[in-house]
């Protein structure tokens, strides 16, 4: 006796169609699982056999192989339990094959029965849809996140039970909600709430509009992270497509809240100095995206960015150039996207007070010197903007009170989507500013006369290299764009020199 059930499996970003056989033959009783990992067969064997005792079923009494194909596929994890059981029950005549066809499974089963969520279930209703499936069976916890692919009848169940019943017609499906917006998580603060710091301020604004990733280097308690937190309100909204792509990466990578629906603000992520590699780029051996692709239409921030092992950081090099992470595996290829906005925030000398006037630093040339070289190099070239933040006096009360709020994020980020639509039409691939190749970009970068006269002084006067002045051009050419003008005028220049203070200093910023 043999039977069939259609389920699905994550590789990457995406899920492939699986197909779960079961062949009853004669012999002594056991279930023999081929085609899954070691350690998940012997999981999912137990899980099965007790979730359909303790459901009311039957347990084969004969011998039981179980194959998942392709076999070639690498198949990890919980989420084939609800195809091996419903296909278990086909084939001992407890299930209608006949009210399966077409239809496809995903869900873990607890020993009880329970059907609980899995991860990833975005990309299986993805892969589904496109594979022309009738419906799909989901663990009700999931049913949200299925709704959000139109077109496709999701079936959620809270159990194996439930789901017998439900194709036998004799029980509902249990309502899948419509697909709701997952709350932001954590709100952006708003930048009316940011004292004084023009200069921070106004990189954010480049920063945000033209994609630029951004260097924060002041003392502490400067507002550095408070800025960094403002980005996210300033960015464009997600529109339907950058939406599904960023709620289908924290699917994958298990961090979708339960019941959680679309993203659609950009992220805002910051790993601690502390984290490995793979937690930052992402890999392992099943690969999963790291806060890298996380952070995918939205913004990175490492705070304490000389604190970051030197290694972990050079894997960022790369994908931040092209967008994208590649990772290569024996049996397979997975590409995370990864377009965001790296802010990096760090002291300016490792005591922190270097520049201060209300505190002497106690670190001493060599000091910091040693610092800074851990922190430049090719990263430091990738970040087209370094801002020097100056310490924040205490604010008196009675001066607070005097002192209007600063302009609030939405004016800001106004004037940020007007810029980013004059890219968006001019730009190959609608790409910003800060990711779009030099080479389309430069014919856009005529310089009035005036400008001409400041580049040539400055280019010599600071001993710029190729790539930074490259730098200089990207973030003059979004100065302009902020100020809708087609040509780059001297004022232009003038202002996207000012964030260049490491170029200026060999690598030692100078209060
Ligand atoms: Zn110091």
């Amino acid at each position: 006796m043999l039977a069939f059930c259609g389920g699905a499996c994550l590789s990457g970003l995406e899920a492939l169609p699986i197909l779960v056989e079961v062949d009853l033959a004669p012999g002594l009783p056991g279930l023999q699982l081929v085609g899954l990992g070691d350690i998940s067969g012997r999981e999912a064997r137990e899980r099965v056999r007790s979730a359909l005792r303790n459901s009311g079923f039957r347990v084969p009494q004969t011998r039981v192989v179980v194959s998942l194909a392709p076999a070639q596929l690498r198949k990890e994890g919980p989420s084939f339990d609800l195809p091996i059981g419903l296909a278990l029950l086909m084939a001992t005549g407890q299930l209608d094959p006949r009210w399966l066809e077409g239809v496809w499974a995903v869900g873990e089963l607890g020993l009880d029965g329970a059907l609980r969520p899995v991860r990833g279930l975005l990309a299986v209703a993805r892969a589904a849809q496109r594979a022309g499936a009738r419906a799909l069976i989901v663990p009700e916890a999931n049913g949200r996140e299925g709704a959000l692919v139109g077109g496709l009848p999701i079936w959620p169940a809270a159990s194996l039970r439930q789901v017998l019943e439900a194709l036998a017609g004799r029980q509902a499906w249990s309502p899948a909600a419509a697909a709701l917006d997952s709350a932001l998580p954590v709100g952006s603060p708003d930048l009316a709430t940011v004292r004084g710091q023009l200069h921070g301020r106004r990189a954010l604004e480049i920063a945000a509009s033209g994609l630029h990733h951004l260097l924060l280097v002041g003392p502490p308690g400067c507002g550095k992270t408070l800025l960094a937190r403002c980005l996210p309100g300033l960015l464009p909204p997600l529109n339907q497509h950058q939406a599904l792509e960023l709620t289908q990466i924290h699917s994958v990578a298990g961090l979708l809240a339960e019941q959680g629906g679309l993203i659609r603000q950009p992220p805002f992520r910051s790993p601690h100095h502390g984290c490995s590699g793979v937690a930052l780029v992402g890999g392992g051996l099943i690969p999963r995206p790291g806060e890298l692709s996380l952070a995918h239409h939205g913004v990175l921030f490492l705070d304490e960015l000389a604190e970051f092992r030197r290694e972990v950081l050079d894997h960022l090099r790369q994908p931040l150039e092209t967008g994208v992470l590649h990772l290569a595996r024996a049996r397979q290829t997975v590409s995370f996207p990864c377009r965001l906005l790296l802010v990096g925030a760090t002291n300016p000398c490792p005591c922190g007070w270097w520049g201060d006037p209300r505190r002497p630093c106690r670190c001493g040339e060599r000091l910091r010197r040693q610092y800074w070289s851990r922190l430049s190099g090719p990263l430091l070239d990738r970040l087209d903007l370094q801002v020097m933040l100056p310490a924040v006096a205490p604010v008196e009360l009675e001066d607070l009170a005097q002192h209007p709020l600063e302009e609030a994020s939405a004016g800001v980020a106004l004037r940020v989507q007007r810029a980013r639509q004059r890219m968006v039409a001019r730009n190959p691939g609608g790409l910003s500013n800060g990711q779009v190749e030099m080479e389309a970009l430069r014919p856009h970068c005529q310089l009035a006369p005036k400008a001409r006269l400041l580049w040539r002084k400055s280019v010599d006067g600071l001993a710029l290299t190729a790539r930074s002045a490259s730098r200089v051009l990207r973030v003059a050419r979004t100065i302009a764009d902020l100020d809708d003008s087609e040509r780059l005028e001297a004022i232009h220049l003038a202002e996207a020199l000012t964030y260049r203070c490491l170029d200026r200093h060999q690598s030692r910023p100078t209060p």
